[in-house]
């Protein structure tokens, strides 16, 4: 039981509604919990997780969602070593191997000048132009500069063309279901974008912002440069990446994550009182039975950007329209999952997964790319079969992503055997849909995020974070989360009430 101090600092807490429990969200509560505010979760479905989603069935351990991670960011760092969860990472065994897809069959995409020189992914033309790429790359040319570029503009001025169509068009299709032409650049690859405005050479400057950065580490303590130690990679979690958003929901508590809660209003109320209430929840459970209201101080919103327009919104009193927000574009893709017996599969490969070029669907390949889920993690599937995910529709091909399972397990099925020489049919086959899988950072973008900022401004103790916003990963969904939990914790802490209660506690975040 609380102690009457405890029940006292509980009740001078400031509040904070956190919409949505993806791995954002999550991690947004997680922080502002760990500074002591009071905080709920509110998710409209009956899980949490969002687009981490694992499943455990008859042997077989599989990702219906994200699949992987990286920790390029310091927030994800913080993360994993503040909830203990190092003990539980799993790195992909040969994760530097990856395929793609050439002339319908996998060639192994090169990771240093050696390969590249021997690959027979690319044309000696391309091998060129990608050595030579710091002494040929041309310019945007200036009368482009009002549009924002593609990402297969800005690497065919680079690369070229062929380097577009069978590296960064698997690529970009592996990562966002987006294709090379519809993708902003400034918005997708904000790091290259930005190389390439300090040096101009993408691989010269790569390596030297690399080196600066080294020399920047150098005069790091000694703690920091061993957490820079680590392995680097790609990474899952034993039982899979819902496991991170497990252990964030067990550290929450029950009474802090409400699932079943659809917010669908908002309403602000602050009269220049510093004691009182500014925002006023209201959500629906599933049943559309049961609403309930909440009053907080602060809100951070991480639902998608059309679920969000679909909210009503009052500014005391008044609404507050939400049609400045521009349509956002999502992604549908199918997510199937399959097992072959071992003696079934007569080129089994190593590594990481393969990745299908659009160009490739001359050759009859229908699909976006397959992960060797079990070659990648072997305690995903029985020792005697080889367990496969594999990612179909995108903006490549959105009406094949509805497609019926039975019609998706054909078209897997065939691009399994042509790639891999899997005979027969799978042992198992499970489906998922995502209807809107991944919103699209398209060339109007700009327009979206000025639109979240205005929102922002206009409001008070609301901001947004998640997915939409400063990239696509679950890395970068997580350090999203973590700078809005910022932004709360210094827009709250202008009340002398939080600062008297947060002396109080012990900050495990920095
Ligand atoms: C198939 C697939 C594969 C992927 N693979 C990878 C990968 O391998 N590596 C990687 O880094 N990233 C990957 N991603 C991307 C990554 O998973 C997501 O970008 C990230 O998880 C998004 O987290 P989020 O918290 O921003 O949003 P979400 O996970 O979408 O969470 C938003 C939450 O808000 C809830 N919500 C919506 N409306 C309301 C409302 N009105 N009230 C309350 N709650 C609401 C939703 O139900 C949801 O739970 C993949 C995504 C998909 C779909």
């Amino acid at each position: 039981m609380a102690s009457a101090t405890e029940g006292d600092k509980q009740s001078s807490a400031k509040r904070v509604a956190v919409v949505g429990a993806g791995v954002s969200g999550l991690a947004a509560a997680y922080k502002l919990k760990s500074h002591g505010f009071d905080v709920t979760v509110l998710e409209a479905e009956g899980r949490a997780g969002g687009k981490l989603r694992s499943v455990s069935y008859n042997g077989l351990i599989w990702d219906e969602g994200a699949n992987t991670m990286t920790e390029s960011e310091i927030e994800v760092q913080t993360l994993l070593d503040n909830l203990g969860l190092r003990e539980k990472q799993q790195f992909p065994i040969s994760q530097n191997k990856r395929y793609v897809a050439r002339n319908g069959l996998p060639v192994l995409i090169p990771t240093n000048p050696i390969e590249l020189i021997k690959t027979n992914l690319l044309s000696t033309k391309s091998k060129f132009q990608i050595l030579l790429e710091p002494f040929l790359w041309k310019k945007k040319r200036v009368s482009d500069d009002h549009t924002q570029e593609s990402v297969g503009g800005f690497f065919q001025r680079h690369f070229g063309k062929e380097v577009v169509d069978y590296l960064i068009d698997p690529f970009v299709a592996g990562t966002s279901a987006g294709d090379p032409e519809s993708l902003s650049m400034p918005h997708s690859f904000p790091e290259l974008w930005n190389i390439e405005k300090r040096y101009g050479s993408v691989i010269s400057g790569a390596i030297q912002s690399k080196l600066f950065s080294r020399k920047d580490k150098s005069g790091e303590t000694r703690g920091s440069v061993e957490k820079g130690k680590r392995r680097r990679g790609s990474f899952s979690f034993q039982g899979g990446m819902q496991t991170l958003t497990d252990t964030l929901c067990k550290q929450l508590g029950k009474h802090e994550l409400k699932l079943n809660s659809k917010v669908l209003s908002l309403s602000y109320s602050h009269g220049g009182n510093s004691k009182s209430d500014s925002w006023s929840v209201l959500c629906v459970a599933n049943d559309d039975k049961h609403s309930q209201s909440s009053s907080v101080d602060a809100i951070i919103l991480t639902a998608p950007l059309c679920s969000i327009k679909e909210m009503k919104i009052t500014k005391r009193g008044t609404i507050f329209p939400l049609d400045f927000l521009p349509e956002v574009t999502y992604m549908p893709l199918s997510v199937l999952i399959t097992s072959f017996k071992k003696e079934s599969v007569q080129r089994p490969l190593e590594g990481f997964g393969v990745l299908v070029p659009s160009k490739e669907q001359e050759n009859g390949l229908k699909t976006l790319g397959t992960l060797f889920s079990s070659m990648m993690f072997p305690d995903r599937a029985p020792s005697d079969q080889y367990l496969y995910t594999t990612f179909v529709g995108g903006s490549r091909n959105k009406e094949l992503a509805k497609a019926s399972m039975n019609e998706l397990k054909q078209i897997v099925t065939s691009d399994i055997r042509q790639l891999l020489g899997a005979e027969g049919e799978p042992t198992f086959v499970n489906h998922y849909y995502w209807s809107k899988a991944f919103p699209l950072y398209g060339h109007n973008y700009d327009s979206v995020i000025e639109a979240i900022e205005k929102m922002e401004k206009n409001l008070p103790g609301l901001f947004y974070a998640g997915n939409h916003r400063g990239g696509l990963s679950v890395g970068k969904a997580i350090a999203s989360g973590c700078k809005a939990a910022d932004l709360v914790i210094s827009y709250l802490e202008s009340s002398s009430d939080t600062r008297r209660f947060r002396k109080d506690h012990n900050f495990r975040n920095s």
